[in-house]
């Protein structure tokens, strides 16, 4: 970043970060190579979509857009303590959990202080923590050979908390890996972070994990006053593009965030979209195991070709495509599919897939077959 013009007024912490880079959007794979019919698997969204319900309440909704949305969410957080049996107190929504992801960070952290994240965990835990001027502390993840490869070694992150650790970001289970983490052992993590180093659960892929056994963070957190769980309305409910996540905090937390968020950082459309979805959690239960079906298909088809996936308990599978993994996402691309790199997370051999629709997983397959031979 310049260091001349207002480009040093920047403090040093924001001026050291690098951005976020998210899946590539459709519409600019369309303008830069004048394609259409592009199937997007990059952004693990739920292409089953939000519930026909949802979109309804949204498009009625429209109408009362020249009025602000109710800036603490009462409806939906009441609606959401009835739905998880979690006291209304507890209960803070942000403009996806993205958001609450930056507000935590922004209520407990000093430049003196630290938090611990794993090597190859969510992308935007360093950001957060480093925006702050805090130290970023990674934990070196599982190796490749383990059971889990490449996922969250607990022991390894409790070994980076010190006196000074106010965070611990955990992903269960992880983006971009979709490893997850023993429940016992998550547990007995919590229980010995101690009451001053609050723990953020990031179960943003909870609904599709439950299937495989991985926990289920609600239940503990009245018996852990230093757990945060989030969860989000982006996957699962098929609502990434109108921004809501919610924490599950103790109200102290909640009561910190609430304090500090933009007065009205939910917008109206995401509070009624979320709310009537929740009201009609059949389709996107349905969604959840059409998900796994194609979870399973796409697997059965990569390990066909010998390529190598990483255990997942997600909507999305990282894939092993090898040494040339840049080129083949590039060659995909021209093919018309959108997956994600991951050379940024220190996997550049590997490819994230989100599970999509049949057609577009075949769509996926048949374009990697076509690069067969020559880039894999
Ligand atoms: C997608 C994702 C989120 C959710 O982000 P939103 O801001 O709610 O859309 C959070 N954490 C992880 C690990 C994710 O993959």
């Amino acid at each position: 970043m310049s260091l001349k013009g207002p480009g040093r007024l920047v403090v040093p912490a924001v001026r050291a970060l690098s951005p976020y880079i998210p899946g590539k959007p459709v519409s600019e794979l369309e303008r830069e190579y004048g394609l259409t019919d592009i199937v997007k698997l990059a952004s693990n969204e739920n292409p089953w979509r939000a519930s026909e319900a949802a979109r309804a309440a949204m498009r009625a909704a429209v109408d009362d857009i020249w009025l602000y949305p109710d800036g603490s969410s009462f409806e939906l957080r009441n609606e959401l303590s009835r739905f998880l049996g979690v006291p209304i107190d507890c209960i803070s929504i942000g403009n996806g959990s993205n958001d609450l992801l930056m507000l935590l960070a922004e209520a407990t952290l000093l430049p003196t202080h630290n938090a611990v994240y794993s090597q190859y965990g969510f992308a935007i835990y360093p950001l957060v923590i480093k925006a702050t001027g805090a130290e970023a502390r990674e934990a070196p993840a599982l190796p490749a050979n383990s059971a889990m490869p490449f996922g969250h070694d607990l022991d390894a992150m409790a070994r980076l908390i010190d006196g000074s650790t106010r965070l611990v970001f955990i992903a269960n289970p992880n983006n971009p890996t979709g490893t997850w983490v023993d429940n016992a052992a998550l547990e007995r993590f919590i229980a010995q972070a101690g009451p001053d180093t609050l723990v953020v659960l990031d179960e943003a892929y909870f609904e599709y994990a439950q299937g495989f056994g991985v926990a289920d963070g609600v239940r503990w957190l009245a018996k852990y006053p230093n757990l945060v769980v989030l969860r989000t309305f982006s996957k699962a409910w098929g609502l990434a593009g109108v921004r809501v996540g919610y924490a599950l905090s103790h109200p102290a937390v909640a009561d910190a965030l609430n304090r500090l968020r933009p007065a009205f950082n939910v917008n109206v459309i995401g509070q009624v979209g979320a709310l009537a979805s929740l009201r009609d959690p059949s389709h996107m239960q349905a969604g959840i195991a059409q998900s796994l079906t194609e979870l399973r298909f796409l697997q059965e088809q990569l390990d066909a070709r010998k390529l190598a996936t990483v255990p997942t308990a997600a909507n999305f599978l990282l894939v092993r495509v090898g040494p040339h993994a840049a080129k083949v996402y590039e060659a995909l691309l021209r093919g018309g599919v959108i997956v994600r790199p991951v050379s940024g997370y220190g996997l550049p051999e590997y490819l994230r897939v989100s599970v999509g629709l049949r057609v577009q997983n075949i769509k996926f397959l048949e374009t990697l077959d076509s690069l067969r031979g020559s880039l894999w």
